[in-house]
């Protein structure tokens, strides 16, 4: 028969086998698994780690858990969700795992719809549709479309929306320009978090990133520009007169990214910070738009 383990020595052993594997924050990470398997808060983990022992099949569950954290999944498709703005997504292979730092355009996103009653919103590149659902949520009186190329992210976000009981606020769309919503257009606002990274770097990246999250939503074309190129060409197009373009960008892009933009004739455009003080995402008016 096997011996009992106690709680607190397997979160230690396997603690050891997530540093020794080069995850940052192991003990933080082996905490959310065991959290995550064994069904109970932090606290719990703490105040039982000497007394609790775990039964055969929790262990079986927490070591194959523990391995894909060591060979280096993210945490967030392990355990299937995360939190961003405060609501639950799924978050699984085939979408990019919600940023804290997005989070940050999605609050922007939702102070200037505050002084609308009624918007239409463009989501473009959606993802798991993070931004989408805590914008329907922030802001009653929005609709939005949300575009994205690829099918099963499609289907991810589908099921975010079901979770979020936002069916019929939020309508997803196929597509890899802004015209696979021009029946809808104009819109208040466009806002996206597009692929930013180029091409060449991909590889250079954390294991996290380069070998589990999915290369489309990574991939922004050898410069990592591709997609603000289309954007400044494109959203001018589909925005009201007194709209705005709100987009996410890569570190050390925005003299490039603002260049882009002024060139097209975007006007007002300023960038915003991140948590670490790195520019992050901007905002951009065009006045010279055909809609009112
Ligand atoms: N909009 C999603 C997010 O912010 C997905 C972004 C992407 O796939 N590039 O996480």
């Amino acid at each position: 028969m096997d011996t009992p383990v106690l709680l607190g020595e397997a979160l230690q052993f396997f603690t050891l086998a997530l540093e020794r594997a080069g995850v940052e924050n192991a003990r933080c990470n082996a905490e959310w698994i065991f959290c995550h398997v064994l069904r109970v808060t932090r606290a719990d983990l703490i105040l039982d780690r000497g007394f609790r022992h775990l039964s055969q099949k929790e262990r079986e569950k927490l070591e194959k858990l523990i391995s894909r954290r060591a060979m280096r999944e993210p945490l967030q498709y392990i355990l299937g969700e995360t939190s961003f703005c405060g609501y639950e997504i799924e978050t699984v292979p085939g979408v990019l795992v919600p940023r804290p730092e997005t989070e940050l355009l999605a609050e922007r996103a939702a102070d200037f719809l505050k002084k609308r009653k009624e918007a239409k919103i463009l989501d473009y590149c959606t993802g798991s549709a993070c931004i989408a659902v805590v914008l329907a949520k922030f802001c009653p009186g929005t609709n939005l479309y949300a575009i994205d190329i690829s099918e099963n992210a499609l289907e991810i976000a589908a099921r975010n929306l079901r979770r979020h009981s936002l069916c019929s606020r939020i309508h997803l769309i196929k597509g890899d320009s802004l015209r696979a919503a021009e029946w809808e257009a104009p819109f208040d606002l466009i806002i996206s978090n597009p692929p930013y990274i180029p091409t060449g770097e991909i590889e250079r990246l954390e294991p996290e990133v380069s070998r589990y999250e999915p290369r489309e939503a990574l991939d922004g074309g050898v410069d990592g520009l591709d997609f603000y190129r289309q954007i400044a060409e494109q959203a001018p197009e589909f925005l009201k007169k007194d709209g705005v373009l709100m987009a996410e960008f890569g570190d050390g892009q925005w003299p490039e990214i603002k260049n882009i933009f002024e060139q097209k004739g975007w006007e007002e455009i300023i960038s915003q910070r991140d948590y670490c003080k790195k520019e992050r995402f901007f905002i951009a008016k065009y006045f010279k738009n055909l809609h009112s």
